[in-house]
């Protein structure tokens, strides 16, 4: 479990995903990627190649 970096809302991921695997917050639909950390796994905003964030 981890909360969306753009809405805080919580984003529940499989006990066995895997870094680099993709998630898609379930309030706003931002895509993030889960990386390892000490914690535990973490997200980080998606790299989304062709996508237009501006408008
Ligand atoms: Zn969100």
């Amino acid at each position: 479990m981890a909360e969306c970096i753009e809405c805080d809302a919580a984003i529940s991921f499989p006990a066995d995903a895997v870094e680099g695997e993709i998630v898609t917050c379930p309030e706003c639909g931002a895509g993030f990627e889960l990386v390892g950390g000490k914690d535990g796994m973490g997200l980080k905003p998606a790299q989304t190649v062709g996508e237009d964030w501006g408008e």
